[in-house]
């Protein structure tokens, strides 16, 4: 399984995301945790990657698709994989179809978690895991960086009828069963 996980901040990829990876037994490739591990070991781009992240920003594209490019190449891609915040442009979404079309696996599923606006705000501001753009200023800002470039992704997939939608109010539990469902 090749698959990717769209969905607004908020919508909880994450958490599903690494639940769902782990049941599949696929690679859970994350680049919001890859970036922050990054900076956290105090790479020599990673003081560049915190002021995006910190401001609530993307990263340059062709930043963050060399350091996917160089992620699906490492042995635990090969049983198939979970892209959790990838791709938020469709520049990036392109690249990612030349990336898997050079390797000859296309994805399998392209899910995307719906969730309502006010839904979203209310779970960001209680998520609690003092991640830096997790204040109600740069959340703002978040949101309408994904509206501006990261929701035209998903009408670049429907456009070959390529998503499935599924809800993201409800339960962890709730949404990770019809997360499963839609990947038979
Ligand atoms: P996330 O953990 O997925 O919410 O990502 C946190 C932050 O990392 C985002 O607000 C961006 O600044 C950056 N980021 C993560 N993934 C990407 C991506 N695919 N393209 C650009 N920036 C990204």
């Amino acid at each position: 399984m090749r698959i990717i996980l769209l969905g607004p901040p908020g919508a909880g990829k994450g958490t599903q995301a690494t639940r769902l990876a782990s049941e599949k037994g696929i690679a859970h490739v994350s680049t919001g945790d890859m970036m922050r591990t990054a900076i956290k070991e105090g790479a020599p781009h990673g003081l560049k990657l915190k002021g995006f992240m910190d401001r609530g920003e993307l990263v340059p594209d062709s930043l963050v698709i060399s350091i996917i490019d160089d992620r699906l190449d490492r042995a635990d891609c090969t049983q198939g994989f979970l892209l959790d915040g990838f791709p938020r442009t469709v520049e990036q979404a392109r690249a990612l179809d030349e990336l898997l079309t050079k390797r000859m696996c296309p994805l399998t599923h392209i899910i995307e978690i719906k969730v309502p606006e006010s839904v979203i705000l209310d779970r960001i501001l209680q998520r609690g895991e003092g991640r830096a753009d997790d204040t109600p200023e740069i959340l703002k800002n978040r949101l309408k960086v994904y509206h501006e470039q990261t929701a035209p992704v998903t009408a670049y997939y429907q456009s070959n009828n390529r998503v499935t939608s599924i809800d993201g109010v409800g339960t962890m539990d709730e949404v990770q069963t019809r997360l499963q469902n839609s990947l038979m």
